[in-house]
Formats: structure tokens, C-alpha cells, sequence
């Protein structure tokens, strides 16, 4: 099936002296540079949506599901002739919810991708705690996951029930304890601090029952309350109080306190992990490619990202055979130098050295100044 899409592919590619062109890309986007690359897979579907959810997805449906599977699979042998030299050096697949997929194209999507590209990397993926079961926790290890994400939110039932999360917090407590019997090097979850009504005992709890359950790290946010989400509604319905800006930063001190006691090391803005495990970390890598509906990629100085629409990305796959991106930002060398320094920003770590390597310029040539004035 693959050596026929990637026939089908060949029609947008022409090799050239300059190196294989992918026809519906944007000019100069022909040209990967870099030789190695992250690989993002977004799946678009969730069970139920979370009242203060943001992100595109849509409510699971099983043919659906199967139709994505395959405008998936003709994706990526669009990227196979670009990319079949390089090396993707890390796998994420994010959502909506992934797992929704298990069983019904999550596996074959994985497979394809590698056949088709050079992967000298492991897979992380999201979950969520309704999907997990231990016919899942053998699944995902037997396609080679070796890290995992789980939103949690709360352990609280009364703060579950608040944020739309259709679980209670004994339901999590258990999906915890199955994904931390299972084999994979880092179980991260993530917490919401800052909830309707809630109180630093609250989120004290809710990090120590996390502690108490050994995973590896923790991804603590304050929640966003976007004005088109039902969240929002539910606030203003019930006279609920967000804790504001100042109870914030003090929910925030007191998770850093717990962590650092619990022995853990800060590895971004929101996350702590244990000192001998290698972070989870979705958005870190410098050049990556998207694959599925609003994926982004960012390659050779190009922002490019995806339709959003699941019908519009099969479509353009299937009916029109051609890449489904919908928008093109080309950065400047600046600009793609300020994107690079926004996520080191984001780790809390800069490595000058990794930043030569990219972009063969000394980082205190170009961000010496800035920094200094900042006081970094
Ligand atoms: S599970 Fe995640 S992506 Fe899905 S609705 Fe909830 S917050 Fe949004």
C-alpha cells in the first residue's frame, strides 16, 4: 500500500539539482537543511470535551477514525521522498486524545511512519484516564511507547466535575498506578492549579497524591479561561472566583517547594522531574514535521501548518492528492533564532553550544546584550 501512495507522492516531487522538490510546498521549503528532525502526529478526536478546552478536536467516531487513518498514512508518503535521509530523532503523538485511536489506526499510522523514515528515536505519546487498561499499557509497549502523558487535572472529584473531566479522582488514581506498572521510562502527568474556587490545600493535595504515587514527572498549568469555552459559562453561572494572578504565583511557589523536596528537578516552566529520568517534552525540538489535521511543521526557516477541518485534510489527501497546509509563515534568520530562544526560554536552559550547531553564529553575539539587560 505504501510504495503505491508513495507513487502517487512522486507526482509533487521532482528532483532537481538542487534536491527533491516537493511541489505543493511553499518555494525553497524543497530543501531540508537540517538532518535531523522531530516527527508530530496529531489526533484530532476526543470522547468528550473538557469545559475549558481550547483545541480543535472532535468527538470520537470510529469510521471516522479509520478514514483519518488512511488520509494519515497518504501524508506521510508525501514526506517519505523529503525525508528518507534524514533522522527523526523523537516520535510525539498528541491530541485531542490518541489513544482514542488504539486499536482502530494508531498502530498502522505508527508502523507506516517507520517504514518510511529513518526513526533512531522512542515514541511518546498523550492518553487520558478513561483509555487506560492494561490491554492499552500492552499495546502501547508493544509498538515501542517508552514515555507517556496522561492530563489528570485534579485528583479532586468536586474540581473534575467543575472542568467537564468525566472521570473521578479514584478512576485517575488507578490509570496512575496501571501506567506507572508498566515499562515506560517516564509516566508524566499533567495538574491544573488556579481552578474556580480553589485554595493552595487543594492543589497541595493534589501534588502530594501525585508524589505518593512515584511518577516520574509533573506538568503543573494554571488553567486559561478562553472566552468561547464552557468553562467560562460555568463561572459566570455559578459566581465561582478565579484565584487571581497573586494566589497564582503563591500555587506555583508551593508546587516548586514540593517538588524540590520530593527531590525533583525543574525542566520547564511547568514541569519537575526526577532527577535520573529524562524529561517528557512535547514542543522542544528545533525543526519538526506535523502530520494530521492543524499539525505544524517547522523546517528550513518555514512555518507551515495544516488544515484544521478532519473533512478538509481528507479531502485534500484523498480527492485532490496534494499536502493539506493551509498557511505559510517563512521566518527570517532572526526570527527563527527568537522561536529557538522562546522554547530554550521555556526549558529554563540554554545551550549556546546546541545554538552554534543550528546556526553556526555565537548566541552571545546575538542575544548577549538582551540577556544581560534582562538580568538572565
Ligand atoms: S481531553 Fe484534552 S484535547 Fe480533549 S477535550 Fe479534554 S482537554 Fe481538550
Amino acid at each position: 500500500m505504501l510504495s503505491k501512495l508513495t507513487r502517487q507522492a512522486t507526482k509533487y516531487i521532482t528532483t532537481g539539482s538542487k534536491g527533491l522538490v516537493l511541489q505543493n510546498l511553499p518555494p525553497n521549503l524543497n530543501r531540508v537543511k537540517a538532518e535531523k528532525l522531530g516527527l508530530y502526529l496529531h489526533i484530532p478526536f476526543c470522547r468528550s470535551p473538557c469545559f475549558y478546552c481550547p483545541y480543535f478536536k472532535e468527538k470520537y467516531n470510529k469510521e471516522k477514525a479509520l478514514i483519518y487513518r488512511d488520509a494519515v498514512i497518504n501524508e506521510i508518503a508525501f514526506y517519505q521522498p523529503l525525508l528518507e535521509e534524514k533522522q527523526i530523532i523523537s516520535f510525539y503523538i498528541g491530541g485531542g486524545t490518541p489513544t482514542t485511536m488504539m486499536g482502530n489506526g494508531l498502530e498502522e499510522i505508527i508502523h507506516t511512519a517507520q517504514e518510511s523514515f529513518n526513526m533512531a528515536c522512542n515514541i511518546s505519546t498523550e492518553t487520558h484516564p478513561n483509555d487506560v487498561t492494561p490491554d492499552m499499557i500492552e499495546r502501547l509497549m508493544c509498538i515501542g511507547v517508552e514515555n507517556v502523558s496522561m492530563g489528570i487535572e485534579s485528583f479532586n472529584d468536586h474540581f473534575l466535575k467543575i472542568i467537564g473531566r468525566p472521570y473521578v479522582g479514584d478512576r485517575a488514581k488507578g490509570a496512575v498506578k496501571l501506567l506507572m506498572d508498566g515499562d515506560f521510562a517516564c509516566v508524566n502527568i499533567d495538574l491544573m492549579f488556579g481552578l474556580p474556587n480553589q485554595k493552595i490545600a487543594d492543589v497541595e493535595k493534589d501534588i502530594k497524591t501525585a508524589l505518593d504515587l512515584g511518577v516520574d514527572q509533573i506538568s503543573a498549568y494554571p488553567i486559561f479561561t478562553f472566552p468561547h469555552t464552557k468553562l467560562k459559562q460555568v463561572v459566570k453561572e455559578n459566581r465561582f472566583k478565579l484565584p487571581g494572578a497573586i494566589d497564582r504565583r503563591k500555587m506555583l511557589k508551593r508546587i516548586e517547594e514540593l517538588c524540590y523536596d520530593a527531590d525533583m528537578k525543574r525542566t520547564s516552566v511547568w514541569a519537575f522531574t526526577r532527577k535520573k529520568v529524562r524529561k517528557y517534552s512535547s514542543v522542544t525540538i528545533p525543526q519538526y514535521i506535523g502530520l494530521g489535521a492543524g499539525a505544524g511543521s517547522l523546517i528550513s526557516g518555514f512555518f507551515f501548518i495544516n488544515v484544521f477541518g478532519i473533512q478538509e485534510y481528507i479531502t485534500y489527501l484523498a480527492e485532490k492528492q496534494k499536502p493539506p497546509i493551509a498557511l505559510t509563515i517563512n521566518f527570517s534568520e532572526k526570527e527563527e533564532m527568537t522561536h529557538w530562544l522562546y522554547w530554550r526560554i521555556y526549558e529554563t536552559q540554554i545551550n549556546k553550544k546546541e545554538f552554534k550547531e543550528q546556526f553556526d553564529k555565537d548566541f552571545d553575539v546575538i542575544f548577549g546584550k538582551i540577556l544581560h539587560f534582562l538580568n538572565c
